[in-house]
């Protein structure tokens, strides 16, 4: 038990400190950023579809009842639509410029720290319950959490900076909001080990969750892009995505 919770640990640690990376685009022109961002994006949506779709829910349904399984796929994507809809409100995510000369700080800033923090618990949790479904499951879900945390940090550090925050301040609270991903592990660490089935119906509301944010945040954002050239190698990119899952799949034991 002891070195599972030092991985969920570790995991969780490095998933916070991505909160960090905002700070590398200041360098950056807007289209390095845009260009960067094009592969992530595309590679974390076929990550986060690829997760819920060979990992999480065949995981889920090998010990948890059918009904409950999908009712819990369902809940986990109303969850996320709630999250955003009524938390982050304001959604930009090729931020990448600076706002100096902002003086107060916009309630779009205190709602993103909010919706940020809420969603950062919830990818603690998830991480946590993974690794109690299997090894394969964790290293899974890590990675697309990971992948999909990369743009989500660039942005919330882009709207702070937009809401007039300093870039220090920016820095520090979307670092602190990051590290709810440490109290959701543990508390998911927590009922993981009290609560029998607790990682099965985890494991299907992530997938819920995963699914919503590929389709109805990420893949979005890859159809601003019209280049035929360009679509395709952002079809590549969600395709690898979803074959390092499957990679993952096949080389980690089950348990
Ligand atoms: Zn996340
Ligand atoms: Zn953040």
């Amino acid at each position: 038990m002891v070195p599972v919770f030092f991985t969920i640990l570790l995991v969780v640690f490095i998933i916070s400190l991505i909160s960090f990376v905002g700070i590398f685009t200041l360098s950056m022109r807007q289209e390095q950023i845009r260009r960067i961002l094009f592969y992530i994006v595309s590679f974390a949506a076929g990550s986060l579809l690829g997760a819920a779709f060979l990992d999480l829910l065949p995981e889920a349904l090998e010990t948890g009842g059918r009904e409950s399984v999908f009712a819990l796929l369902l809940i986990g994507i109303l969850t996320s639509f709630v999250i955003e809809k009524f938390l982050f409100h304001y959604h930009c995510h090729h931020h990448g410029k600076q706002h100096k000369d902002h003086y107060h700080i916009k309630p779009v800033g205190f709602l993103n720290l909010i919706g940020d923090g809420v969603h950062n618990f919830i990818d603690g949790i998830v991480v946590a319950g993974s690794f109690f479904a299997g090894p394969h499951v964790g290293i899974s879900t890590s990675i697309a959490i990971i992948a999909h945390e990369i743009p989500q940090e660039i942005s919330d550090f882009g709207v702070l900076l937009h809401a007039g925050f300093t870039r220090a301040r920016a820095l520090l609270f979307n670092f602190l909001t990051a590290c709810m991903a440490i109290v959701g592990a543990i508390i998911g660490f927590i009922f993981s080990t009290t609560i029998e089935s607790f990682t099965t119906y985890l494991v299907a509301f992530a997938a819920g969750n995963f699914v919503y944010i590929a389709a109805s945040d990420l893949i979005p954002e890859l159809h601003h892009e019209t280049d035929m050239r360009k679509s395709f190698l952002q079809f590549v990119m969600l395709v690898i995505g979803i074959l390092v899952i499957l990679a993952i799949k096949i080389y980690v034991p089950e348990q």
